[in-house]
């Protein structure tokens, strides 16, 4: 189905409200409007809040997380950057792996699993996209989902998100 980029954003913007104040971070929303992907809905909120979770959970207080959206050739990206602890270059290859956590992450208080980004991948790949990551250490990241925004194959084979309680 056709699912609108800007309904995403806002979900996954509203979201990371909460996370975001509690470490004083500044979430922002930058970017194109009006743009339109294809698949299931709730799916692609999930991923692109796992990357706004990530970026939240392995940045510093008082940072900035940016969510963007824009349009190159063919496809929708959205990308969500942070000012973060940023992930060594040894890492970098294994992060979309299950249960893989960096040095710096497994020794956090708040420890998580390690599927976030497999999850991220899965979707984007079901989709007929993927995630791509640039990072530096102790810059930050930019994590960008890259969706056809046009209908393809893999994307109409998804079913559509039923919304429950929902006007039809
Ligand atoms: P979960 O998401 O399951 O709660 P997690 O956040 O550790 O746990 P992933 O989201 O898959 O798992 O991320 C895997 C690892 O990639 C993290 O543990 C962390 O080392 C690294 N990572 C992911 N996003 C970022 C980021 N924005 N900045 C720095 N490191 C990151
Ligand atoms: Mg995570």
């Amino acid at each position: 189905e056709p699912v609108d980029v800007d309904k995403i954003t806002a979900e996954v913007l509203d979201r990371g409200k909460t996370p975001a104040s509690a470490k004083e971070i500044e979430l922002r929303f930058q970017g194109v409007r009006g743009l339109t992907v294809y698949g299931n809905e709730n799916q692609l909120v999930t991923a692109v809040a796992n990357l706004v979770e990530n970026a939240i959970a392995y940045s510093p207080e008082r940072t900035t997380v940016t969510v963007t959206t824009s349009e190159d050739n063919g496809y929708v990206e959205i990308a969500v950057a942070d000012q973060g602890i940023g992930i060594e270059p040894r890492d970098i290859d294994r992060i979309f792996e299950r249960f893989y956590r960096a040095d710096r992450a497994r020794s956090r208080a708040t420890g998580g699993t390690g599927l976030g980004l497999a999850i991220v991948k899965h979707i984007a790949t079901n989709h007929g996209g993927r995630v791509t990551v640039t990072s530096t250490v102790g810059v930050g990241s930019t994590f960008t989902l890259r969706l056809p925004s046009r209908p393809t194959d893999a994307a109409l084979a998804i079913p559509p998100s039923v919304e429950i309680g929902g006007a039809s």
